[in-house]
């Protein structure tokens, strides 16, 4: 007889932490399962936004990341194509809006905290299929220590990111090129010039794309370069040879990493566009996270989305145990919930991405941010509030920041 549970989550990042201690704390008997064990690393620019802090407030675990290594972040910096360099100061106020930490730390912070909370963890769990009783899913099957288990709930979260089997088997998968980022990152040692910014970089060479910085601690940076897929193989771009042209050759950046060592490989992930708004519940079933495609298409920021879905689908999965009803139609409360409270700023970044691709608005927009006060204040907005973001995709705006 397969085990039963109230819910099972696939998948021990921050979606399935977030969904497991949302669900645990309510009285819920779950299953937490993830086939690494943890700390584990994930591929990632470690960048952790104002709506992560929002969510990790509410569990209660914003202490917990003052004891971990970190750094505070207070502002970005965005330089165009042109070399132009302009900082963006977050609002001012002694707490970070944001900061920077190794996900191998951050995660282990949230999946200890949800481990704490679950009915049952297994680390090292592979999951392998959905179990299914028609078109409910009803289930899952694994591998762990060599043998093959099966557990069951009323429902199940698929929570195991874009290399996890759930959004595949249910059909949901996100395999449009022109809505997924492909990203390269290492880390290096002894970058000079950071400050309490994370940095944003439209350089030329990498455009349509970006090369980020983001700092940590004692002058090491989790450097980074990331693009549409669909532009990337347009413009047969080489994402590691145009980063280490960057580094080695580009005058703003080269004498930044003279003395500086790379102390990592060079890893690449896919990251999973929300421009593309997949199928996020069925019966028996809810999709958080990567594996619902919930990445920023402009900041490539997935982790604030992934925290947030995770408490999303959370009340509805609440809901529908009131209920007694785990169909399709009661579980798609989250959906509904989810994209009134991010569609329209998924939306406006999507049309920015878009709008990056444009050299010269990027040198207009990033020269003007540098002269003036009122452009930086609203790209300050739409890049640290998450509900502001309309003004900085308004044509006026643009006219504006020419007349400046
Ligand atoms: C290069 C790059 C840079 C990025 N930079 C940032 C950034 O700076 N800031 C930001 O906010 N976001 C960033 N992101 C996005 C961010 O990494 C993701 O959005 C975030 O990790 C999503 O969390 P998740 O919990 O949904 O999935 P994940 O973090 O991927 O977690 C999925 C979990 O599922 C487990 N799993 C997978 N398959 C199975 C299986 N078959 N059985 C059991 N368990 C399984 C995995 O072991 C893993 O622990 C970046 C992504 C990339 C690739």
């Amino acid at each position: 007889m397969a085990e039963e549970f109230d819910v099972i989550v696939i998948g021990g990042g921050p979606s399935g932490s977030s969904a497991t201690a949302f669900l645990s704390k309510a009285g819920k008997k779950v299953l937490l399962l993830d086939r690494a064990k943890f700390p584990r690393e994930k591929v990632c620019g470690d960048g952790i936004s104002g709506r992560s802090v929002g969510v990790l407030r509410e569990l209660g675990l914003l202490d917990s990341f003052k004891s971990v290594e970190h750094q505070d972040m207070f502002g970005v910096t965005f330089s165009s194509p042109n070399g132009t360099v302009a900082p963006i100061p977050s609002a001012s106020g002694s707490e970070a809006p944001g900061f920077v930490c190794r996900r191998e730390v951050f995660d282990n912070v949230l999946f200890q905290h949800a481990k704490s909370l679950a009915a049952k963890t297994i680390e090292g769990f592979f999951a392998t299929d959905l179990l299914f009783d028609g078109s409910r899913v009803v289930g899952v099957k694994g591998n762990f220590d060599g043998k093959e288990h099966e557990f069951r709930a009323k429902v199940v979260v698929g929570a195991d990111g874009v290399g996890g089997i759930t959004a595949r088997k249910l059909g949901a998968y996100n395999n449009d090129e022109s809505h997924q980022h492909a990203g390269i990152r290492c880390y290096y040692e002894g970058v000079e010039g950071m400050g309490d910014k994370i940095e944003l970089h439209f350089v030329d060479s990498a455009v349509p794309g970006y090369f980020w910085i983001f700092p940590l601690p004692g002058k090491r940076a989790n450097v980074g370069l990331c693009m549409v897929v669909s532009d990337m193989k347009k413009k047969r771009a080489n994402l590691q040879a145009i980063m280490k042209d960057i580094i080695e050759n580009h005058p703003v950046f080269k004498p930044r990493f003279q003395n500086a060592k790379r102390a990592t490989e060079i890893k690449s992930w896919l990251l999973p566009l929300a421009s593309k708004r997949m199928k996020l519940a069925g019966d028996g079933y809810v999709l958080v996270g990567d594996a619902a495609s919930l990445i920023d298409p402009f900041t490539g920021e997935g982790i604030g989305n992934a925290l947030t879905s995770g408490k999303c689908a959370s009340q509805a999965i609440l809901e529908a145990f009131k209920n007694n009803d785990f169909t399709e139609s009661s579980l798609s409360n989250y959906p509904k919930a989810l994209w009134a409270g991010i569609g329209n700023e998924i939306d406006t970044n999507h049309r920015m991405q878009r709008m990056a691709n444009s050299k010269f608005l990027m040198n207009l927009v990033i020269g003007k941010a540098k002269r003036s006060k009122e452009v930086r204040g609203v790209i300050s907005d739409a890049i640290l509030n998450p509900s502001n973001h309309k003004r900085l995709v308004d044509p006026l705006f643009f006219l504006r920041a020419l007349l400046a």
